[in-house]
């Protein structure tokens, strides 16, 4: 399956067509911030304006096996507004690295933070 399809099918069977929408909307107000790729975890780090500027992960688009989290309180699913539009990213671009805002992108603490616990995830699953 291909990355688009893959997507594609990720966004239709985690969300409702509401979520989606909203995501969409997202999307194409240009509300993401920032996003970079981390190869060796597979494994995009975004940034997304909402009504705060929330960070969203999502792990395993290459290996075909998606998995997301998003620091917004949301919860009335699986999968969030913010997850949706950098899904939408990730199926629209080629080039898979996006910095609008320097200075927030570079926060080294707030980075520190997600990579802290992708780390520990991957540990826990080696163990
Ligand atoms: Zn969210």
């Amino acid at each position: 399956m291909g990355k688009k399809e893959l997507i594609r099918k990720f966004i239709s069977f985690y969300t409702s067509s509401r979520v989606e929408q909203r995501g969409r909307r997202l999307y194409k107000s240009g509300a993401i911030k920032s996003i970079e790729y981390d190869k060796k975890t597979d494994t995009y780090y975004a940034q997304v304006e909402g009504s705060k500027l929330y960070k969203t992960r999502v792990r395993g688009v290459l290996k075909g096996d998606i998995t997301t989290s998003c620091t917004c309180p949301f919860d009335w699913g699986l999968v969030c507004k913010h997850t949706v539009a950098v899904l939408l990213h990730i199926q629209n671009n080629k080039g898979e690295i996006l910095k609008k805002n320097n200075r927030e992108f570079d926060d080294p603490i707030k980075m520190a933070d997600f990579k802290n616990i992708t780390e520990s995830l991957i540990l826990k699953k080696v163990i």
